[in-house]
């Protein structure tokens, strides 16, 4: 008998995880067993039904099932490429299939052995139906895929899905499967799956709707783990309570009178509300929840600017890079007559300090900036290594919080003072949830609204092109460059296997510059690109001579660059409608007229949906449209790096997380300390553990 696998046991203890697998799924942040069957499909492609040969349309994508009636290779005029093609026949019709470089299918398609083939059909004269580099399982043996609703993996490095697959078949055969922390009568209560068949749902669906059933239990588990991690560090603070903050007229007429315009009403009731939450000596706990453009950064500065003037230190946290950076350079242009020493503290090396980007600060001078105190960082999570918060810390400004781990947030809130006391917290976020999700996510905490525009915001124009119409944007975008004005182009990751979209912005850079953009100079950011590649290309998009920037949906968060007036989405259908209201949110930032262009081949309802663009402004009201189609649903993280607190729930997951809240509820008011649920306990420190490994 085979040694079961254990859920905390490294990915390495599974037979065939080879070296380059291992590395694989290490980037996708999968370390261990547990991490392996909590990592879900990205999608499912539907190949549980077989179609056949005679009913088969050009463009469908199918199964088949039949036989092999023979493999040869063809003769090709390219040196190192070979064509193979194999005839296959069932009882309706025979048809080819094209594989290229694989010489090995040769030994594998023997006549007369029977086969699957999943793949798209084309229809090309003379050969008639064909399919192209379709996948193949032997019938004879149990499929990984073909015949079923397979499912299909985030890949890294040379991981190949087929290889996944056979590998979560094995680590399903063999795990040993945890207890599980809900009781049967609680599940049958709430109409959830037991774990195991959930974790076997998410794997080995016979459903797209089992599916969906079993990712609806983790989500439960995933978001009252979650509750429970927050409800601990809540009381955790409110014992500590925080240092008081008393309220500085003077000073606040001096920083709103130094603005470079005048604050919205909105944004003036949220600064109030939080500088009188932190009169208090209990910690503030307030979410500024705004619209993309809405204008939370100056609110942020507002009341860093305010701690720092009472002589306290303040850290802002950002989940990316180049949003820190951004923020840091607001923040630049806010403090400049405030004399408030301020630094960027992010993995790259190269440090802005007071604005003078010359100026790389060492380690030891970020950990000096912090020992002396009454300072402000900015900065990604590089911020929470050792001794680089201070001591002093009175305000901790958090941007979309949820996609920390509960152990980031609990380093910034009870890592940093040693006095006994925590900071106040303020979350910044963009995503349009509706109030009582936003307070199940966030904890419990008030909550300030800006819905009201900087004054002479214009509406953006959106516009979908279908097929041909794409050249409207191209010509937008070339009559914005001819105005001096910048624009975005998305790409959307069309391939599992380029996750980090080098390929896909590769291409549409290939096109685009030899066709309708050529002699515009176009910049490229993907995740591929260092940190400083990174910068540079954002601050030649900026400030120099890039006009328009060819990126992934990077750029999706925050990037505010107000002489950008034109954005094209390439594949718009592949976006969640709060996504794309996300996106278009990248132009609209100054008071020029701004486009937004929504490029896609798709028909029917898939078109319909993009069409709500044109209609909808308003991302709160897009957010519940997105909710009532019920479209692939936007993830409440992000699967980018796989450390983010929720990987699993989605935002239009709306009465799972209510129950996991009442649920989190009912078990803190009986036993805070979780000391009578032991393993969610146990689920509450692995979270912890997991974002410290950072
Ligand atoms: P978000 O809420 O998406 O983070 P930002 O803070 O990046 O928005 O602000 C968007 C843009 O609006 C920035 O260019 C900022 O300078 C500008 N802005 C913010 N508040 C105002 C205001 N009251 N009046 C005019 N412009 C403003
Ligand atoms: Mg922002």
């Amino acid at each position: 008998m085979e040694i079961m696998l254990h859920w905390e046991e490294p990915v390495s203890f599974v037979k065939g995880a080879t070296a380059p697998v291992r590395k694989a799924w290490e980037s996708l942040g999968i370390r261990t067993i547990g991490d392996l069957l909590l990592t879900l499909p990205r999608r499912y492609d539907d190949f549980s039904r077989i179609t056949k040969i005679a009913e088969a349309q050009n463009g469908d994508f199918v199964t088949l099932e039949g036989t092999v009636v023979k493999c040869i290779k063809l003769n090709s005029f390219r040196k190192r490429f070979a064509i193979f093609r194999l005839m296959f026949e069932d009882e309706t019709g025979k048809l080819n299939a094209n594989f290229f470089n694989q010489p090995w299918v040769l030994e594998e398609f023997k006549p007369g052995r029977k086969i699957f083939l999943s793949g798209k059909i084309a229809i090309k004269a003379p050969y008639g139906k064909t399919l192209v580099s379709p996948i193949w399982e032997p019938a004879e043996a149990r499929t990984l895929a073909a015949g079923k609703v397979a499912p299909v993996y985030g890949l890294a490095g040379t991981l190949i899905q087929k290889t996944y697959r056979r590998l979560m078949q094995y680590v399903l055969e063999n795990v040993e499967w945890p207890e599980d922390a809900v009781a049967a009568g609680e599940l049958e209560r709430m109409k959830l799956l037991p774990l195991q068949e959930a974790i076997r749902a998410v794997h080995e669906p016979n459903s797209s709707n089992h599916a969906e059933q079993g990712r609806r239990r983790l989500a439960f588990d995933e978001v009252l783990g979650y509750q429970l991690a927050l409800g601990a560090e809540r009381k955790r603070s409110t014992e500590a309570g925080a240092p008081a903050i008393p309220f500085d007229q003077n000073f606040a007429k001096k920083f709103v009178e130094s603005l470079p315009y005048p604050l919205t009403g909105d944004q003036k009731k949220s600064v109030w509300a939080a500088l009188q939450d932190m009169e208090r000596d209990q910690p503030m706990r307030r979410l500024i929840q705004g619209d993309v453009g809405s204008g939370k950064t100056v609110v942020a500065a507002f009341l860093a600017a305010h701690v720092h003037r009472h002589g306290y230190s303040v850290a802002l946290l950002a989940p990316t890079d180049i949003l820190a950076r951004q923020h840091a350079i607001t923040f630049q242009r806010l403090f400049a007559m405030h004399n408030i020493p301020f630094a960027l503290v992010t993995r790259t090396d190269k440090r802005l300090y007071q604005g003078r980007e010359e100026e790389v600060l060492k380690n030891e001078q970020v950990e000096s900036l912090a020992a002396q105190g009454n300072v402000v960082l900015v900065g990604t999570h590089a911020l929470l290594e050792n001794g680089r918060l201070p001591k002093d810390l009175a305000l901790a400004i958090v941007d979309e919080q949820h996609r920390f781990g509960v152990g980031q947030r609990e380093a910034l809130l009870l890592g940093s003072r040693d006095d006994g006391h925590v900071p106040h917290l303020l979350s910044m976020t963009a995503t349009p949830i509706p109030r009582t999700l936003a307070l199940t996510l966030y904890g419990d905490l008030d909550i300030s609204l800006i819905v009201e525009k900087p004054a002479g915001r214009l509406p953006i124009t959106t516009k979908v092109c279908h097929g041909e119409q794409r050249e409207k944007a191209y010509q937008a975008i070339r009559d914005a460059i001819g105005r001096k004005e910048k624009a975005y182009i998305v790409c959307p990751l069309i391939d599992p296997s380029d996750a980090l979209g080098v390929t896909s912005v590769t291409e549409e850079w290939k096109s685009l510059s030899k066709g309708p953009l050529e002699g515009i100079k176009l910049g490229l950011l993907h995740g591929r690109l260092k940190p400083k590649e990174k910068e540079e290309t954002m601050e030649a998009f900026k400030n120099g001579d890039v006009d328009v920037l060819i990126a992934t949906s990077v750029i999706e968060v925050g990037v505010d660059v107000p002489q950008a007036t034109v954005i094209a989405i390439e594949g718009a259908e592949r976006f969640g409608l709060a996504q794309l209201h996300q996106l278009r949110g990248r132009v609209g930032r100054s008071t020029m007229p701004s486009s937004c262009y929504l490029l896609t081949d798709t028909e029917g309802p898939g078109l319909e949906r993009l069409m709500t663009m044109e209609r909808v402004q308003d991302g709160f009201r897009l957010a519940e449209e997105d909710l009532k189609l019920r479209g692939s649903g936007q993830l409440l993280g992000t699967q980018q790096s796989g450390h983010e607190a929720l990987t699993i729930a989605r935002i239009t997951d709306g009465d799972i997380i209510s129950q996991a809240r009442d649920e989190a509820r009912r078990i803190l008011d009986t036993d805070p300390d979780l000391t009578k649920h032991p393993l969610w306990k146990r689920a509450v420190e692995g979270m912890r553990d997991a974002a410290h490994l950072e």
